[in-house]
């Protein structure tokens, strides 16, 4: 054991040098996966462990309460969702996400659903696999144009601005958005245009999600806001599945209230096989790979690192989700750990 006796659990998504990097502070036990066979000893190490790090971290109220030593949990993702924050709140454990180094590709992400979802692209490319190109393309195969098309962007963040940008500067495209607060910066660079969701909704060919989920984002595109939406207009998911009402989506895809949709994300992953929207011309699925390159999981599981390294040793965590909460929990004025 290193000198610390600090602990750390890490789960999925980190290489050999970065363990070996955590190694330096930390004895690290890992668990490349989990499965019905170490889940168990999964949840026995975080009960002994100081720092939690992971892709896909499995943590609920209980682990939390077994788990009287743990400091910080950093998460190889930028959401967090799938984490019981106001309980790690509650018990001081600072949570660490990894935002910026995942914007870029996750918005080529959104673009490529957008390209694809727009001229069809995949479903025309199984028509030439499959042998059922046989003669010339007609109106029944046309797709709808991208660029000078109007782009909403519900959720004008990080990735948000991204995609806007990709569709201002690079498309032609004017720019509606939603968000909490309103972007002078990002109205001054793309001449994007801040509405009311119901009025994004009715004016977009193109509804992009790139909301957090949490209650207040819940099914936040349900039946009654896909009715909203141009009877040609498609709908791109790279939030997360339950910001959509899946199944007034399906409804919605099936009977034509929409054109089309682009998902990354589901309200259940994997998707399963007997799921209704498998059997839809039009819509688009991908297995949740918004960030999934080479470089930006690695550059996100380095950040990772380099914020459960900055937090049990003091430094400071550069992502620090809940630094405000961590520093009430703690009674002091200092940045977190
Ligand atoms: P971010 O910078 O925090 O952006 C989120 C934006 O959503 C902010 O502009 C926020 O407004 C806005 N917002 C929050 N609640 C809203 C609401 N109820 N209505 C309208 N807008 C609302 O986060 P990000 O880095 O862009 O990431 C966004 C999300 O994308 C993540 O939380 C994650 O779930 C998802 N994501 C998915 C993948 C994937 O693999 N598919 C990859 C990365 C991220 P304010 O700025 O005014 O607060």
């Amino acid at each position: 054991m290193v000198e610390s006796g600090r602990r750390i659990v890490a789960l999925r998504r980190l290489n050999h040098e970065q363990l070996e990097r955590l190694r330096q502070v930390a004895e690290v036990e890992v668990f490349d996966d989990l499965n019905e066979d170490n889940r168990e000893a999964f949840r026995a190490a975080v009960s002994r462990a100081h720092g939690l790090i992971g892709g896909k971290l499995e943590l609920d109220e209980d682990m939390l309460a077994e788990a009287p030593l743990l400091e910080v949990v950093s998460t190889i993702s930028v959401g967090y969702d799938h984490l019981p924050l106001a309980e790690m709140n509650d018990r001081g454990i600072l949570l660490c996400n990894t935002p910026d180094v995942l914007t870029e590709t996750t918005a080529d992400t959104a673009f490529a659903l957008i390209m694809a979802t727009q001229r069809r692209l995949v479903e025309l490319s199984m028509m030439v696999r499959e042998g059922r190109w046989t003669a010339h393309v007609d109106r029944e195969h046309f797709g709808s144009d991208v660029h000078g098309k109007t782009l909403g962007i519900v959720g004008a963040g990080r990735i948000g601005a991204a995609i806007a940008r990709r569709g201002a500067l690079g498309f032609g495209m004017p720019i509606l958005y939603t968000a909490n607060s309103a972007k002078p910066e990002l109205e001054a660079e793309l001449g994007a245009q801040h509405c009311h969701l119901d009025e994004l909704l009715s004016r977009a060919d193109i509804v992009c999600l790139v909301v957090p989920y949490n209650v207040d984002t819940h099914h936040l595109i349900d039946a009654e806001a896909l009715a909203r939406m141009k009877s040609n207009a498609a709908l791109i998911n790279v939030a997360r599945g339950k910001v959509v009402d899946e199944q007034a989506l399906i409804e919605a895809l099936h009977h034509g209230v929409i054109r089309a949709a682009g998902l990354d994300v589901f309200s259940q992953e994997p998707l399963s096989v007997d799921s209704p929207l498998l059997a839809l011309d039009n819509v688009l699925l991908l297995p949740h790979i918004g960030s999934a390159t080479h470089e930006t999981r690695d550059a996100m599981a380095w950040r990772a690192v380099d914020n459960m390294i900055g937090a049990l040793t003091g430094k400071g965590a550069v992502d620090a989700v809940n630094a405000q909460q961590w520093r009430r929990a703690h009674g002091h004025n200092e940045d977190p750990a």
